[in-house]
């Protein structure tokens, strides 16, 4: 996708400061984070949102999902973390690139799930 800011992160165009990396996913800082440990993870492949995981394409979604047990273990997570994906409009997705957010490094507000 051309004018996706996440596939320009996922193809190195634009820079990130990586966490993690495999041959389906890369993980790095949000750029504005809401916690001590805010981590995007992404598919290397454009999904635009959780609506387009399918029996096609959710090997990408299970990827990601490993890919943030492995994180959290690497980020000394024990404690607990969130794990947060906003789709849509209602959901508050601003970059339409399928991302899940982990947070944590502190307690989180129980206001929201
Ligand atoms: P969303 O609101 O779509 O669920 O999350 C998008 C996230 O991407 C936000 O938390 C925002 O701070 C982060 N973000 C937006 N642009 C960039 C960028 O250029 N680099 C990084 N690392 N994060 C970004
Ligand atoms: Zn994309």
């Amino acid at each position: 996708m051309e004018n996706c800011l996440f596939c320009k992160i996922a193809s190195g165009i634009i820079p990130s400061n990586k966490v993690y990396e495999n041959e389906y996913v890369l993980a790095f800082h949000d750029i504005a984070p809401q916690a001590p440990v805010h981590i995007l993870v992404i598919p290397k492949v454009h999904l635009d949102s959780m609506n387009d995981v399918n029996s096609e394409t959710s090997v990408y979604a299970v990827k990601c999902l490993e890919a943030i047990a492995e994180i959290a273990k690497m980020q000394n997570l024990e404690n607990g973390y969130r794990v947060i994906n906003n789709c849509g409009e209602d959901g508050g997705q601003t970059v339409k690139h399928l991302h899940f957010h982990i947070l944590g490094g502190k307690k989180l507000s129980e206001q929201m799930v």
